[in-house]
């Protein structure tokens, strides 16, 4: 009796193991042969790096290796299908592209799709995927980088940026202005990262590029600063990198741009920020932060920068700080107001990543409301633009002469 009882109770866990087999075996297949259909594909090429992203909705299992004599790189997607997105993808291809020649895209057999992309030259890849966030499903990120530089420090290349470090042409060289006031000028956002948007589909990322890059030219053209900026094209920076970039220039002062947009389309005006370390002066200042510091996960970085962002704040060094970005913040405050009513009459305070530089006076400006229609058509405009800049380059001007004369 005891042996029976001891036979049924085996044949129960034999039952159970072999319907776990069995489910395991089921779920694996349907793993292996689940569809993975990549429902968009972006690429944003740049001087620093090349980055193509394919978004889906179901994670896709990959692998990838690279190919020399010509060279290639190639990405095997397990269940992944022949999308029309895919089949498009070469045409995203931009001949000027430093990184990617082309792209071809087929079935390798039945379960795997393979991505072959050729290259202009030897690359390191950092392939990665990202959650789902914001408007986005989950997203495969693919990005090209020269080969020869060191990979030491995640963010060097985003730093070294050859485009950004170039001299205008105008402009005097570098050298000669080697006591300079060192403007680094920050614009929002960019590539994957779109920001904000209007309701006439104007684009944050484009509309701050335009005034960073008219803020540039008008700083090359004094005599006693130098303008460098983050982004110099549509494609993102990682926060960290952009305030490690201000560093390694030993900015005099940082300003990033923006045009958010609120969740009241009735707000409008122009405003300006700075960091706080205590919490939000105002629920908008505190919606405006967390919005701006989620642009790490919409925009997609791979690898943290937290080594550039020390969280424990040289406070003595800080205080001075904070007390110069108040000051700078004023004075452009002030600007703007003659060129657009403004959103609040004194500079806010919120925990921005981008302006945590300990011993950078730093401040970001609101230029105007990309939700607000009236301003939405402003911003499109070249005069709006050059206002902004001007503006944004009388009040620094006003600064650096108050703290030659303190
Ligand atoms: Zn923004």
């Amino acid at each position: 009796m005891q042996f029976q009882i001891r036979t049924l109770y085996c044949r129960q866990w034999r039952c159970r193991l072999t319907a776990i087999a069995w489910l395991m075996t089921f779920l694996s297949n349907a793993h292996a042969t689940a569809d993975v259909q990549f429902i968009a594909a972006r690429v944003w090429p740049s001087t620093l790096y090349t980055r193509l992203t394919l978004e889906s909705e179901a994670a896709p299992t990959y692998r990838y290796f690279l190919l020399h004599h010509p060279e290639r790189l190639v990405i095997d997607v397990d269940g992944g299908e022949l999308t029309p997105a895919l089949r498009q993808l070469s045409r995203h291809i931009s001949a000027k592209d430093p990184f990617i020649a082309g792209v071809r895209v087929a079935k390798f057999d039945p379960k795997t799709l393979r991505i072959v992309i050729d290259l202009k030259q030897a690359i390191r890849a950092d392939i990665f995927s990202l959650k789902p966030v914001a408007n986005f499903q989950r997203r495969l990120v693919i990005d090209f980088y020269p080969k020869l530089k060191g990979d030491k420090d995640p963010l060097g290349d985003f730093i070294t940026d050859k485009q950004v470090l170039a001299a205008p042409k105008n402009a005097p060289p570098l050298a000669q202005k080697s006591s300079s006031f060192v403007v680094v000028i920050d614009a929002g956002h960019g590539g994957e990262d779109p920001g904000a948007h209007g309701l006439r589909k104007t684009l944050e990322k484009e509309v701050v590029l335009q005034i960073a890059k008219r803020l540039k030219q008008l700083i090359d053209q004094q005599p006693t600063m130098t303008a460098v900026m983050t982004r110099s094209d549509d494609y993102f920076v990682p926060l960290a990198a952009r305030v490690a970039k201000a560093q390694q220039h030993s900015a005099a002062v940082f300003v990033s741009i923006h045009a958010d947009a609120y969740a009241n389309r009735h707000a409008r005006g122009s405003s300006v920020f700075m960091l706080s370390t205590r919490g939000a002066t105002s629920a908008a200042a505190r919606f405006l932060a967390q919005s701006q510091n989620q642009s790490d996960l919409i925009g997609g970085v791979s690898r943290s920068g937290d080594n550039y962002l020390d969280t424990t704040l040289l406070e003595l060094i800080q205080r001075k700080t904070l007390q110069d970005s108040a000051l700078l913040g004023k004075d452009v405050l002030e600007q703007l107001q003659k060129i657009n009513p403004l959103h609040k009459s004194r500079v806010e305070r919120a925990g921005f990543a981008v302006l945590k530089a300990p011993d950078i006076p730093s401040i970001l400006v609101e230029t105007a409301f990309i939700s607000h229609p009236e301003e939405e058509r402003k911003l499109r405009t070249a005069r709006y633009q050059q206002q902004v800049a001007e503006a944004i380059l009388n009040g620094i001007k006003r600064y650096q002469r108050q703290r030659h004369e303190q």
